[in-house]
């Protein structure tokens, strides 16, 4: 399926609409916990969120004005900096780096004789940076006004300008700048099993949760979103506990380099859907959440017509009926560009209308989460497995991986391979015979999970992917021996500054300090000490931190350090020590007011 991706963002796709605050709050029922449904929505409709704004929404929804400047300073896309009317952002993932997005970007900039973060004089065109967009498999890409645009091309770049410089409303742009393709290059268990609508509902229904929990069980079916917690399990303990329970869908992939989930949503929603919804019966769960990326509201349009299917064939909303009149429905709720909010916790605190910080554990969500409600957080890929295994039985799901690692797995393969796309492939299959498959030559290193996952070197490529050997929540990034080991791990350690949320020390630090060494590895000012820290530094996050952000984030310098040391050698080489700044130069005030400038007013300076 290709995607028209401009439909979900109606706000500026129709041109700038003007709303008043009380119209907005009202929209949204006064609900404090739909806070940054709100900021977005704000956001759309004039493009920026005024302090005057701010002041109006924490009055409406009877909040102090500090969480509400809080939360609207915590998200990327709410953020207060400046913005033109087409506010573009370019992906500074690695693989939209290979594929030339920098070269693209200044090709933007220099058309409107414009500077990287600044707005031009007219306040028509803002151009910045952004994490990563979720098209690694059809990069360069930006977002217009958070709109995609994929497949960046000098010509395309040329057309973009010109709409811009005519000021033509995006929704008048040529419907062939926006398609996105689902590059489905290999399909198994989940995605050649056919899905009746109903069909797993009816199943469940008639075996019972009980059974229905157990035959998940003995699938042993782990999360797919990186954690590998037992399914059966997570929903078990769930649906032990008192009180009105919740189900969420976390379809926040922020994994640079991950977009199985965009492309699970976008051509198989039916089986996810029916997932969540085995999932809220399984656990007794009458209401749910789809928590999607901030990155993907073009696909709303595409869920809400799914969603309205359902409730028209019965199959969600006040009496489902192969569930025997079960009630369970759900709304979407859409981020605004937070990595960490894929951590479960902060999801639910994002859910809430709050910063996504993460929380304290225990107890954890199954017990104490949305609103302090028992919450089920689950995967996409994890849920739309749920359904099949439940109406098919666990030898089927066991019919493929290994006796630990059942099962089959979707991996988000980019970079340097001839097919980028989604390969769903038993676990345990090695990584050389992914890059086979992939079209993949002359391959130099390869990135497993993602930035926060394992640096792979050549002489590994026959590990497999699987629990026992190579964990992964699905993206592979390859890397051929044309590409600088360091300047993609300063790409890696530069989105994990980004991406933290800043609450402990260890990771608001430590990612700031390796992004800071890493470039200066990568500009000719690296040392020998630099090296030694990073590797300091890095097992002092990974020890330290507060959630698994802050514990993941070391790992591609731990990788690089231990299995591409050279690379490091040949830039550290030439010094011990460099200063971080020009001491005598720092001191030419003081000088200028003493009226000296004698040799003795000058300091030379050097390292410890
Ligand atoms: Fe935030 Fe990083 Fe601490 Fe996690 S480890 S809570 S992302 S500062």
């Amino acid at each position: 399926m290709v995607s028209d991706t401009r439909v979900g963002c109606t706000g500026l796709r129709g041109g700038m609409t003007t709303t008043t605050i009380d119209e907005l709050l009202g929209r949204h029922g006064r609900d404090p916990t739909r806070l940054i449904q709100i900021l977005r929505d704000l956001v759309l409709a004039q493009n920026r969120i005024t302090p005057g704004d701010l002041t109006a929404i924490a009055a409406g929804l009877e909040l102090p004005r500090a969480r509400v400047q809080g939360v609207a300073e915590f998200y990327a896309f709410l953020g207060s900096g400046p913005r033109g009317r087409y506010h573009v952002l370019f992906s500074d993932n690695i693989t939209d780096v290979m594929a030339g997005s920098g070269a693209l970007r200044q090709r933007l900039l220099d058309a409107f004789d414009l500077k990287l973060g600044a707005v031009t004089p007219d306040g028509r065109l803002s151009v910045g940076l952004t994490s990563c967009t979720g098209l690694c498999d059809q990069g360069p890409a930006l977002l217009v006004n958070w709109v995609p645009i994929p497949r960046l091309t000098p010509a395309r770049i040329g057309a973009i300008s010109a709409l811009i410089r005519a000021e033509v409303p995006l929704a008048e742009w040529p419907e062939n700048l926006f398609p996105i393709h689902a590059h489905i290059e290999r399909r198994d268990l989940l995605l050649a099993t056919p899905l009746v609508p109903g069909q797993a509902l009816a199943t469940a229904f008639a075996v019972g949760p009980d059974a229905a929990l157990a035959t998940l069980a003995a699938s042993d079916l782990r999360g797919r979103g990186g954690a590998a917690f037992p399914a059966a399990q997570k929903l078990a303990a769930c649906r032990a506990t008192e009180g009105a329970r919740v189900i969420v869908m976390n379809a926040d992939e922020g994994e640079p380099g991950t977009f199985k989930d965009r492309v699970l949503l976008s051509e198989y929603a039916d089986l996810v859907l029916e997932g969540m919804t085995l999932a809220a019966f399984l656990v007794g769960a009458h209401e749910g959440f789809i928590y999607l990326r901030g990155e993907y509201p073009f696909l709303i349009p595409h869920l809400e017509a799914v969603l309205a299917e359902r409730r028209r064939q019965g199959l969600l909303g006040p009496h489902i009926a192969p569930l025997g009149g079960y009630a369970f429905d759900l709304q979407i709720h859409v981020g605004a560009g937070a990595y960490v909010c894929g951590e479960e916790s902060a999801l639910i605190e994002a859910l809430e209308g709050k910063r996504g910080i993460p929380r304290n554990r225990p107890p954890y969500p199954v017990t104490h989460g949305y609103l302090g409600r028992p919450t089920a957080v689950n995967n996409v890929e994890t849920l739309a497995a749920l359904s099949l295994i439940v109406q098919h039985g666990a030898a089927w799901w066991r019919s493929r991986g290994t006796p630990r690692s059942t099962g089959t797995k979707l991996h988000s393969v980019s970079g340097d391979v001839a097919r980028p796309g989604v390969y769903e492939l038993p676990l345990g299959t090695s990584v050389q015979e992914i890059l086979d498959l992939a079209g993949a030559t002359h391959t130099h290193a390869v990135q497993v999970g993602g930035p926060s996952g394992t640096l792979l070197a050549a002489n590994e490529f026959h590990r497999r992917v699987a629990f026992e050997d190579l964990p992964s929540a699905g993206a592979l990034m390859v890397f051929d021996s044309s590409r600088d080991i360091l300047q993609i791990v300063s790409n890696f350690a530069r989105f994990f500054a980004h991406e933290s949320c800043g609450f402990c020390t260890p990771c608001r630090v430590g990612t700031t300090l390796v992004a800071q060494m890493m470039d200066r590895l990568t500009t000719d000012r690296g040392t020998r000490r630099d090296v030694k820290d990073l590797a300091r530094v890095a097992h002092l996050m990974r020890t330290s931190s507060q959630c698994g952000l802050g514990h993941t984030a070391g790992n591609p310098i731990r990788d690089a350090l231990e299995k591409f040391r050279p690379a490091f050698a040949q830039v550290a080489s030439l010094h011990e020590f460099l200063p971080m700044f020009d001491l005598d130069a720092s001191l030419a005030p003081a000088r200028e007011v003493t009226g000296r400038e004698d040799d003795e007013a000058h300091l030379g300076q050097e390292g410890p």
